[in-house]
């Protein structure tokens, strides 16, 4: 967020932002709109760099408009930029740790002076509504600060151990956390900014070089992030970018044997493939894998009905449903049944959908035209199998819908409780609701899934103790009107995914995460004393 306001844009706060901020996305908006259809290059080891051939990025909102065109790379660019950050590795580790977090600071301060044009980016890149987006782009900054702030609380790991007691001789040990080396970073197309720009900041303040792939839908925003990286000073060859097909230059990537760790962000089976390939190699190599969701919210007879329903809608419909913290399933006690039912499609039937970076839009577009058809085919699925709409079903077409993804956010209930869409991430505007006898029943189904990212529940204090005890996820949330699953931020909630969600067990933006990126050495020295 620019200096001069106190406000801070989180997920959170975003929901009643000051004036001036609608005014300079507009501002901005106007610009990257003049702006459309430039051709974008990759960067590789500080040098701008063409590919063979180039894709167009079109908006979801509209597919006539291309936003730019971007590079096609091959396996000969994943190698280059592969090379590039080898080359760059030890100076960058090399130099003091004071030295990489001045520079990194000040790449997240280039976001914050630049987030208005991130913001518009996003926008029309990912179909994000205003607010969503400029806090995608702030939520990167914080994640880099966080990072660093990380690193200097623990004044670089640096850490005096213990002095064991030997005859004759005076032992003096240290443990040092050192990075690994390259670090390829993919990430998806949902978080563009924060999902690139988080471990990209933590590999690089752990001293890492890194190499960025991101999704084919979102290339614009990490070049964006790249631009800020090189523009704070980052030596050429720190950090790399590179576009193009994640199954032929992401999988170059993956397979190329100079790459000492991943992060990879995306879809649980993408997730299994990147981390089976990447054990081909002839040692274990740290995989960060953050993957899918299928998040439940609880709902108890004692909950407060309006904080739960908003909470509820909000994370089942923002993004389109296309959060891997989306609230896809709800289980309600008996008693309060029906008035959730009727507020939550109350609140849906209200959501404005639209062109998202209109002021008045909540909802925009889902991505692209597989999701477009994944949407309808899952409304079809469970029409067949007897599930009800209570709102939406259908995709919209009226107008200039018919120039974009739109689907409306649909609600459903009835899908029989054996369905295998109560337990398959769907990526989509659609959420299943259900009545339970219990809480302990609720519980059971909450759980009964392999996927473990965030979770919901509303009820009492007492009962809220208890789920937090008995939920098996990353990241849980009890009795929050602004989302029922949805909501991270660094040093509030770090996020991550337990089971199938994720496999590094410690959460993005918390106390556990940069460590990640460092491998532990010991340094035992002897001087006879
Ligand atoms: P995706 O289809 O799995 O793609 C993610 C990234 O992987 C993209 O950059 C993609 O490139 C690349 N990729 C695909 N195949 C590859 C391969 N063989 N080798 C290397 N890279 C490859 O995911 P998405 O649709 O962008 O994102 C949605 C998914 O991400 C959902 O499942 C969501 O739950 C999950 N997600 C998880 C978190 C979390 O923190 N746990 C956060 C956000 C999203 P292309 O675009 O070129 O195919
Ligand atoms: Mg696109």
């Amino acid at each position: 967020m620019p200096k001069e306001t106190a406000f801070k844009l989180t997920y959170a706060t975003m929901f009643n932002p000051p004036e001036e901020l609608h005014t300079r996305f507009e501002d901005a908006l106007t610009k990257v709109k003049a702006n459309l259809g430039k051709e974008h290059t990759m960067l590789i080891g500080g040098k701008e760099r063409k590919a063979k051939a180039t894709f167009e990025d079109r908006s979801p909102i509209n597919t006539d408009w291309v936003l730019g065109v971007f590079q096609q790379g091959d396996e000969h660019d994943a190698a280059d930029a592969i090379a590039a950050a080898r080359a760059a590795f030890p100076a960058w580790s090399g130099c003091s740790w004071q030295e990489r977090l001045a520079l990194l600071r000040k790449a997240a301060d280039l976001i914050d002076e630049r987030i208005y044009e991130f913001g518009a980016v996003i926008a029309l890149e990912v179909g994000k509504n205003r607010m969503e987006a400029l806090s995608d782009a702030a939520e990167a900054a914080d994640l880099i600060r966080y990072a660093c702030d990380q690193i200097n609380a623990n004044s670089g790991f640096i850490k005096k151990m213990g002095e064991d007691p030997l005859q004759g001789f005076k032992a003096v040990n240290y443990s040092v956390l050192r990075p690994y080396g390259v670090w390829l970073i993919v990430s998806p197309f949902n978080f563009p900014a924060a999902l690139t720009g988080g471990p990209a900041g933590a590999a690089l303040a752990a001293g890492n070089t890194i190499v960025i792939k991101p999704a084919s839908d979102t290339p614009w925003t990490s070049r964006l992030l790249a631009d800020c990286f090189r523009d704070a000073g980052l030596p050429d060859g720190v950090v790399n970018y590179v576009t193009g097909p994640g199954r032929t230059l992401g999988q170059a990537l993956i397979d190329n044997p100079d790459v000492d760790g991943i992060t990879f962000t995306g879809s649980f089976d993408v997730g299994m493939g990147i981390y089976r390939s990447f054990a081909q190699g002839s040692y274990v190599r740290p995989t960060i894998l953050e993957l899918g969701g299928k998040n439940p919210a609880i709902v108890s007879k004692n909950a407060d009905i309006e904080e739960a329903a908003l909470g509820i809608v909000r994370s089942a419909f923002g993004l389109q449903g296309q959060k891997c913290s989306a609230c896809s399933r709800v289980y309600i006690e008996r008693p309060v049944y029906q008035k959730i039912l009727s507020r939550v499609v109350e609140l849906t039937n209200k959501l404005a959908i639209g062109d998202p970076t209109d002021r008045s839009v909540y909802l925009g577009p889902v991505v692209n035209k597989n999701s477009y058809a994944d949407f309808q085919a899952y409304i079809k699925e469970i029409n067949e199998a007897g599930g009800r709409f209570l709102t939406g079903g259908k995709i919209l077409t009226d107008g200039d819908f018919d120039k974009g993804y739109f689907c409306a956010p649909t609600i459903v209930v009835d899908l029989p409780m054996d369905h295998r869409l109560w337990k398959q991430e769907m990526f989509v505007p659609i959420t299943t609701l259900t009545q339970v006898e219990t809480l302990e029943e609720a519980m059971g189904y909450a759980n009964d899934v392999g996927y473990g990212l965030t979770a919901g529940f509303y009820g009492s204090l007492d009962e809220a103790q208890w789920f937090f005890e008995n939920i098996r996820a990353g990241v849980t949330y009890a009795n929050r009107p602004q989302g029922a699953t949805t909501g991270a931020w660094p040093g509030f909630q770090p996020f991550g995914g337990w089971k199938g969600s994720g496999s590094s067990g410690k959460n993005a933006g918390g106390l556990y995460y940069v460590q990640l990126y460092m491998h532990e050495q010991i340094q035992t020295l002897i001087q006879k004393s």
